[in-house]
């Protein structure tokens, strides 16, 4: 049996998958605020209580913010900061009594929609976290790129590509630079770029909802916000060729994106024909505990 733990900035939860993906037992527990041993301590503890509850040892696997850097062996690019500069994999696995395997919580988000999910049985897939913060994954053959510094999928810091003036040299992001695609793309990146021309101060969701209620100033917003991810996205096409990118996060909500993206990618996409598909999600918020899990094959026992 294989646990999966999604440690996020504000919940913590975990959950055991048997052989056919069903989970067998599941905890969900606010993650403590800012203090890394209690984080350690309520994984070890919330895993223990699951494996007591099924009567067996597990493998587990974790999706985290960010990443293990390989050349330091220390947490690195994470927002839930508290993370930053910790040996989160060796103190798991200490606290655990067991090897833990960790992966950024985008990829094991796209890892859990390639391997039975929205893009279950396609060759390539790019899963994209559209949310707080703008993240991806990248699985080929039913396995996760991990990438020589662990940061592969992570176009949130790449440039948005093709600005017009109004778009250069964009919002300052957190990570330093200017113009990010997650500085356009987040959810509060959202909801700042309407505020920006309209005045009113909206969330991605109330933007949403008021765009497909016919509010024009919201579907405006949209309209920018759907060609801004159609650049995105070409240029991911045009390096990785994906079969298909499935959209996960909170805008993966909004339904006019599988829609009006495509529409829009071709003008980007250096091909006659763009043959990849857009998605959205079919595990949602579970995808971070499925696809932690499915970092470890199936025990032998
Ligand atoms: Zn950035």
């Amino acid at each position: 049996m294989r646990i999966g733990v999604d440690l996020g900035g504000t919940k913590i939860e975990v959950a055991a998958l048997d052989r056919t993906g069903t989970a067998v037992a599941r905890r969900r527990v606010l993650t403590p605020g800012r203090d890394y041993p209690a984080t350690v301590a309520m994984i070890r503890d919330l895993v223990l209580a699951v494996e007591a509850e099924l009567g067996r040892s597990c493998t587990v696997g974790v999706a985290m913010p960010g990443a293990i850097s390989p050349a330091t062996g220390l947490v690195k690019n994470a927002n839930s900061t508290c993370l930053i500069g910790h040996r989160l994999d060796r103190d798991l696995a200490a606290a655990l009594a067991r090897e833990v395997r960790l992966a950024n919580d985008a990829d094991c988000f796209a890892l859990s929609e390639a391997i039975d999910g929205a893009a279950a049985g396609a060759r390539s897939v790019f899963g994209v976290i559209l949310g707080t913060g703008v993240g991806g994954g990248i699985v080929v053959g039913g396995r996760l790129l991990a990438g020589v510094n662990a940061i592969a999928g992570e176009w949130g810091h790449n440039p948005l590509p093709w600005p017009d003036d109004s778009e250069r040299p964009g919002p300052l992001c957190y990570c330093g630079k200017p113009g990010c695609i997650e500085s356009f793309l987040s959810g509060p990146a959202l909801a700042a770029d309407h505020h920006r021309v309209t005045g009113l101060r909206q969330t991605a969701e109330v933007i949403a909802q008021a765009a497909s209620a016919g509010d024009a100033r919201a579907a405006a917003s949209l309209a920018r916000y759907a060609d801004r991810l159609a650049r995105g996205l070409a240029t991911v096409i045009n390096i990785i060729d994906p079969e298909i990118i499935v959209l996960g996060g909170g805008l993966s909500a909004i339904a006019s994106l599988y829609r009006d993206v495509p529409a829009l990618w071709g003008r980007y996409v250096f091909s006659d024909v763009v043959a990849t598909r857009l998605v959205p999600p079919r595990h949602g918020d579970s995808s971070g505990v499925r696809g932690a899990a499915w970092l470890w094959p199936e025990p032998a026992a």
